[in-house]
């Protein structure tokens, strides 16, 4: 531990964003750049905690006291080293990750927690400046291959691994670029896509082989992957969407979150979105309805393409302002959040549920008829909802983007064809060596554990990498 009574120096840094105006006038990062000092100071806060509570916490068992320290003491290169240890691509995760490692951290119960996800882009981000992360191509082949479908950070983290390990790595993903989620759901203004380029020079100078707009199950049969490879690896994420159960679900203007997500993305990237197919928020009152990451993104994106007005409808009720007495240190800190899409504008409802769509004589919805709910504790301890009489009321809209959720795996093609057991959730089953019912047949990320986040995408890719290796070796 650098300086013991470093937290007691400093407060916690938080990031600044831009000014909301700037920021609304582009699609480009959100936060400003910190300066060195600031996050050596950052780093001199840690206690280096008997038990890092932190480290604990983090999926990926990041030794974050570790880097604190280093950071501390101005040794980069250490810090990186020690950070890539245990995570492919810090720079994901220290712009995209929720930080269940500040949850934990024992300083948030008498101070702020340290700002873990700070430290660590910065380790990344001076890295890549510095030209210190290069490619590490494997010394020695094995002759073994592996196919992993869907490039997510799933399929990535896994790719980066078992090629390190030796063996012949082809990825296929039926996207035209790289990254899954990374690249097509979230917006560019939380990640630049640039970020993601930069990891792929690396991946491809290591010897993965990319092949994009492949769908397995389509254009490559399952059984095909199956016999060519020694072993398959399915990342292919949890892409089936939560659909509204309403009357009026049938009217034109309401889309999927993804599907308009994906669209943004890819006017970013300079492709041009057919005028017939395309969605815009432009002009428009819009309703997101399910108030998580995917809505807030929903929220920012139409406020940067123009909106006239957007609302948020969530279901559950407001969080409160502070830990609740059944939410304790160290459990992750189910509190309220102004996530930085919903800093630029727009409204939050809470603990409201849709009725119906109302729509116009051409079949264009108009108009919401929501109800307020009630949410409380029955006998057995589980949360009911009931609506609050009298409570209806009507929000016209021109535009409803839907980000409810996923509910697993899409089956068809490539599932369907492997004939892999499902669990009741509907993701992949696998066993604890994240094997599929069917030998040889792996599965991690979010199309084995559902809809979730980087960090555990990418501590599953890595998970199955090792199991997949140790699969080999005994084949
Ligand atoms: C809008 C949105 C915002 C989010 N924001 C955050 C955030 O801020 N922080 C966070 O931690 N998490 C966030 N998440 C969750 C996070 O993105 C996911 O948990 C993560 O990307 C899952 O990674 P994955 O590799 O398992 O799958 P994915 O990223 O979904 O990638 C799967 C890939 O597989 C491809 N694929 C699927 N089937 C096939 C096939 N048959 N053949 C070929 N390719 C196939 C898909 O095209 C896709 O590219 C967000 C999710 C969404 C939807
Ligand atoms: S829990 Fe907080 S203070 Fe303790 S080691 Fe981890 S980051 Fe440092």
């Amino acid at each position: 531990m650098g300086d013991v009574e470093g937290f007691l120096k400093y407060g916690r840094a938080e990031l600044h964003g831009r000014p909301v105006e700037e920021r609304l006038a582009d699609y480009h990062e959100v936060y400003e750049p910190v300066d060195e000092q600031t996050v050596v100071q950052q780093g001199a806060r840690c206690m280096d905690c008997g038990i890092p509570y932190c480290h604990v916490a983090c999926p990926l068992g990041n030794y974050i006291p570790g880097f604190n320290d280093l950071v501390y003491e101005g040794d980069w290169e250490n810090a990186l080293t020690l950070l890539h240890r245990d995570n492919n691509f810090p720079e994901f995760t220290g712009h995209l990750c929720p930080a269940l490692c500040e949850g934990a951290c024992s300083l948030s119960l008498s101070f702020e927690p340290v700002t873990i996800k700070m430290i660590e882009l910065q380790i990344i981000e001076r890295g890549f400046a510095d030209g210190r992360v290069r490619p590490q191509p494997p010394h020695t082949l094995t002759g073994k291959r592996v196919a992993i479908v869907g490039s997510g950070p799933a399929g990535l983290a896994a790719a980066q691994q078992l090629r390190r390990q030796g063996h012949e790595v082809e990825v296929f993903e039926r996207a035209d670029r790289i990254g899954g989620l990374l690249r097509y759901g979230i917006p560019e203004f939380k990640l630049e896509k640039k970020i993601i380029d930069r990891r792929l020079e690396q991946l491809v100078a290591e010897g993965i082989v990319f092949h994009t707009g492949v769908e397995v199950g389509k254009d490559v049969s399952a059984d095909d992957l199956c016999r060519d490879f020694d072993a398959v690896l399915l990342a292919g994420g949890s892409r089936k969407p939560r659909d509204l159960v309403a009357e009026g679900r049938e009217l034109s203007g309401i889309y999927f979150a993804m599907d308009f997500l994906t669209q943004q993305n890819q006017r970013c990237e300079g492709d041009v979105v057919p005028p017939d197919d395309a969605i815009s928020a432009e002009g428009k009152r819009v309703i997101v309805i399910g108030g998580g990451d995917t809505g807030a993104d929903c929220v920012g994106t139409s406020l940067r393409q123009g909106a006239l007005q957007v609302t948020s409808f969530e279901l559950l009720p407001q969080p409160p302002l502070k830990r609740a007495k059944d939410n304790p240190w160290p459990e992750w800190p189910r509190v309220f959040r102004t996530p930085s899409s919903h800093e630029e504008g727009g409204e939050r409802i809470y603990s409201v549920q849709t009725k119906r769509l109302i729509g116009d004589e051409r079949g264009r919805v108009v108009a919401i008829e929501a109800v307020k709910v009630n949410w409380q504790r029955d006998a057995q301890g589980r949360m009911r909802m009931e609506e609050v009489p009298d409570s209806n009321f009507t929000m016209p809209c021109d535009l409803v983007l839907l980000a409810m959720g996923f509910t697993g795996a899409e089956r068809n093609g490539m599932i369907e064809q492997l004939g892999v057991d499902l669990t009741p959730g509907g993701t992949v089953a696998t066993n604890t060596s994240k094997m599929t019912s069917r030998p040889g047949v792996f599965a991690a990320g979010d199309m084995s554990r559902g809809q979730s986040l980087i960090v555990w995408a990418i501590a599953e890719g890595r998970e199955a990498a090792k199991r997949i290796g140790e699969y080999l070796a005994q084949a």
